[in-house]
């Protein structure tokens, strides 16, 4: 393992405002862990900066040093990404300032924020940004990922809602990035994920959000095809107020569930409309009526509520990461693609809780764009054609 040692390192000590855990360390072990529980790397260093400036610092020290760095928000990358041996991980989890400006229904958040923590901010004003569907994963990794999330098809991807963002560079500059100011870089961070500096600020643009219906309707297996086909159909025009996802689960053992159900094969789908409960009965009626579910849970909530649907599905430490790809195609998903999932879907034993087959309805454009075609914001750089997509278009790929 690289030992630090030496003259730089007393300086990062100095330096550094934030914490600072080596291996040896009483937290190192704790420190190091990410989602996926199956991740076991031993970084160098572990910095917990305070500020933008401990950043900046650290990048320049790692630099010195030619340590590679890894930047840890909130530690769902199911690949270990925020973890690296023998590396810097950039901690950045602390940093959870938010400034909500309702009048401009603008957000500037802090990249340790996650997003039940930034929509409690965000809803105090009845406003919300595209988020991801589990609370616990970080603002930042999923927003310079692209973003989906319930709100996707209403406003855009998380990275389409990106303002700007302030930037640490590889050599320790610290740079503004919006359409105006560097604008490359802006482009490059909109669904680049962290190859083109380490965020310590995102500005979001920010939705009224206030009436949202929504919960889980389930099926017997049996009735899998029949019901992915009405998902698949009916999804296809859907309003943009309506979010639907479907998966094949195994039902978990939850007071919600009926005790027939627990522990069986069943198909769920989960729709989340935007608007009144009346609106949202007309635009579910040709689904129900296609495919009348066992269970019922939809009922009007608020969007923190809507957002939680899926909490727990996927808890921290489990040793696997189940199918989980955007499914902007699904208006494509054949008979032979529903078969395949139908004989794939998930049996009961350990570790078998969760969603394994998960399918999405992505957003209005994407929904409707041919492959290769480009949102507006996307069409800015120059150098970016149909098939260079390394923006928000990199979540537009097809499934099925
Ligand atoms: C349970 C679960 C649910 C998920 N749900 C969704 C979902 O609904 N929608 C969706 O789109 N995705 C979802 N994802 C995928 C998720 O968006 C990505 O894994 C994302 O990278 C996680 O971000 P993070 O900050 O939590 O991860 P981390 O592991 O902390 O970071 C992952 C990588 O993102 C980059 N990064 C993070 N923060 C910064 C920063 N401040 N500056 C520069 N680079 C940075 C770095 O490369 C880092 O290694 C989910 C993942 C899990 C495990």
């Amino acid at each position: 393992m690289t030992e630090l040692t030496g003259s730089a390192t007393d300086r990062l000590y100095t330096e550094f405002r934030g914490q600072l855990i080596s291996p040896g360390d009483d937290e190192y072990d704790a420190a190091r862990q990410v989602w996926n529980g199956a991740i076991d790397r031993r970084p160098a260093l572990i910095a917990r900066p305070s500020g933008t400036r401990d950043v900046a610092t650290a990048v320049r020290f790692a630099r010195e040093q030619h340590l590679p760095v890894s930047v840890r928000g909130g530690g769902h990358s199911a690949a270990g990404h925020a973890v690296a041996d023998g590396a810097l991980t950039l901690d950045l989890s602390g940093m959870k300032s938010i400034l909500i400006d309702p009048a401009t229904r603008t957000a500037v958040a802090g990249p340790g924020l996650v997003w039940r923590e930034l929509d409690a901010a965000t809803q105090a004003y009845g406003l919300a940004t595209t988020g991801g569907v589990d609370g616990t994963t970080g603002i930042a990794g999923l927003t310079l990922g692209g973003g989906l999330g319930w709100l996707d098809r209403l406003a855009g991807l998380a990275c389409d809602n990106l303002l700007g963002a302030e930037v640490v560079t590889a050599d320790g500059q610290v740079l503004e990035a919006s359409t105006d100011d560097h604008s490359d870089l802006f482009w490059a961070l909109r669904g680049g994920g962290g190859n083109f500096g380490v965020v310590t600020s995102l500005t979001y643009r920010l939705h009224p959000v206030t009436e949202v219906y929504g919960g889980l309707l389930g099926y017997t297996v049996d009735r899998a095809t029949e019901v992915l086909q009405a998902y698949r159909e009916i999804g296809a025009d859907a309003p943009d107020r309506l979010a639907l996802y479907a998966g094949l689960v195994t039902a978990p053992a939850a007071p919600f569930v009926p005790e027939h159900l627990r522990g069986q094969r069943v198909v769920g789908l989960i729709p989340v409309y935007f608007g009144a409960a009346e609106e949202a009965a007309r635009a579910l009626a040709p689904l129900l009526a296609a495919a009348p579910p066992v269970l019922d849970l939809a009922k009007p909530m608020s969007y923190q509520e809507a957002q939680r649907l899926t909490d727990g599905l996927n808890p921290p430490g489990m040793h696997r990461m189940g199918a989980d790809r955007p499914s902007g195609g699904s208006a494509r998903l054949g008979r032979r693609r529903l078969r395949q999932l139908h004989r794939r879907r998930p049996g009961p034993g350990p570790g078998a809780r969760g969603v394994r087959r998960q399918l999405r309805k992505a957003g209005p454009d994407q929904g409707r764009l041919r492959p290769g075609q480009l949102l507006p914001h996307q069409q800015q750089h120059p150098a970016r054609g149909p098939g260079a997509s390394a923006g928000c278009g990199r979540k537009l790929s097809r499934d099925g």
